[in-house]
């Protein structure tokens, strides 16, 4: 604990210092919010239903100052962009390309509600790996939001913050997601999991044990990109609303299990089996938080791998190197294991006794090795903090 304290104050000073050097000006304040990975429910929050997210201990951090005019300066210890320059006056989602699409949308849609955002110079370092599905994009917003919204004295809810952040990657980047990823980063407390109905947005915080049950959950970074502001994501997304709209339902979350058979006469099959992924990982999600409450996390083995299977095989938004990494893990200890995320790359996760982690880990690597994929990134991750100010 005094460890993690000390480590944080490093985090902020660093933030802070690296902002000075860039600025010449000590930051206003310094914000940090959380990747996070999916434990299950996958396509699940736009279709009104439900997901169970956690925070990580990866974290973006940004030091912002204020200025006095109306310009924004940007960078990122990421990549080699440099500074990014512009007038706020003059955003538009049609002008704002690259990394700064995600800061600079969240300065847009607060505009856009009705928050006089005045200038600001901001520094983002960030730890959470970039397309892994693990939501730097969101982790960037989130830190950006909650910043905005002190400094330009606001007051929104976090929940409202959720919205803005949804609304800047869907309006200003171009990605259809739901609210899963900003949910998970603003919402999550150290210990939890975030049951989320994405219909009522109600959020209740479920414990996930993963220490006290001697668990560990692996995630193994495929480092196959994806990008979900291109067709895929959004074509999984037009099959569903098709699929509501033939089986006349608001959306798929009206749909029951056993109404499932009555449903396969009525869609194509292509259709059908995107519909019964959405409905029978609904049906998952509920399971794995009963099961959770009342057995703890040892006991949601299984319905991580069926919700994996029912991804590759209905949904097919899984790729060889997901698969790969969820056999092996399967075949090598893990309770259970799932591709996490939008898909078509990202990472995987795996829950395995914590006595077997070496052995899991190395399984994958060689498997890996002997498919001839790019090597893993394998790291452990336990249910962190949300977001919040740091500094
Ligand atoms: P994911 O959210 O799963 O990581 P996305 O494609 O939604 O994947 O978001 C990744 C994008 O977020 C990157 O292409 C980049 O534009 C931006 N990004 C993430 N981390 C950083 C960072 N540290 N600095 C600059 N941009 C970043
Ligand atoms: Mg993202």
């Amino acid at each position: 604990m005094a460890n993690g304290k000390r480590d944080q104050a490093k985090v902020t000073a660093d933030a802070a210092a690296r902002f000075a050097e860039v600025f010449r000006a000590a930051p206003d304040g310094v914000w940090q919010a959380p990747g996070r990975v999916n434990l299950i429910g996958e396509h699940t929050d736009y279709n009104e239903g439900f997901v169970l997210p956690f925070a990580i201990g990866h974290t973006a951090r940004v030091a912002v100052r204020l200025r006095e005019d109306s310009t924004a300066r940007l960078i990122s210890s990421y990549g080699d962009e440099g500074l990014v320059t512009v007038d706020l006056t003059r955003l538009a989602p049609s002008n704002m390309q690259g990394w700064t699409a995600y800061p600079l949308g969240v300065a847009w849609v607060l505009g856009q509600q009705g928050v006089r955002v005045p200038g600001f110079d901001l520094f983002l370092d960030s730890s959470v790996p970039t397309g892994a599905g693990l939501s730097s994009s969101a982790a960037i917003e989130c830190a950006v939001a909650l910043a905005l919204n002190d400094l330009a004295g606001a007051a929104l809810s976090r929940e409202e913050l959720v919205l803005v952040g949804q609304r800047a990657e869907n309006e200003v980047v171009g990605a259809p997601t739901g609210i899963l990823d900003q949910s998970a980063s603003l919402l999550s407390t150290e210990g939890h999991a975030v049951f989320l109905d994405c219909r009522s947005r109600q959020a209740e915080q479920v414990p996930f044990d993963l220490a006290g049950s001697q668990l560990v959950v692996l995630v193994v970074d495929t480092r196959v990109s994806h990008a979900h502001a291109t067709g895929d994501y959004a074509a999984r997304r037009a099959s569903c609303e098709l699929g509501a709209e033939v089986l006349g339902v608001p959306a798929l979350r009206d749909l029951r299990v056993d109404e499932l058979a009555e449903a396969a006469g009525l869609l194509d099959d292509e259709t059908f089996r995107r519909v019964r992924h959405i409905v029978t990982e609904n049906d998952r999600v509920l399971c794995t938080v009963a099961a959770l409450a009342e057995q703890g996390p040892t006991a949601v083995g299984e319905l991580l791998t069926a919700s994996h299977l029912s991804m590759r095989d209905d949904f097919e938004i899984s790729c060889p190197e997901l698969d790969l990494a969820v056999e092996t893990a399967l075949a090598n200890g893990a309770l259970g294991a799932r591709m996490t995320g939008g898909g078509f790359g990202g990472s995987a996760i795996a829950l395995i006794p914590a006595a077997t982690e070496a052995g899991t880990r190395q399984a994958i690597l060689t498997a890996f090795r002997h498919a001839g994929f790019r090597e893993p990134d394998i790291f452990a991750v336990t249910p962190a903090a949300g977001a919040g100010r740091i500094g």
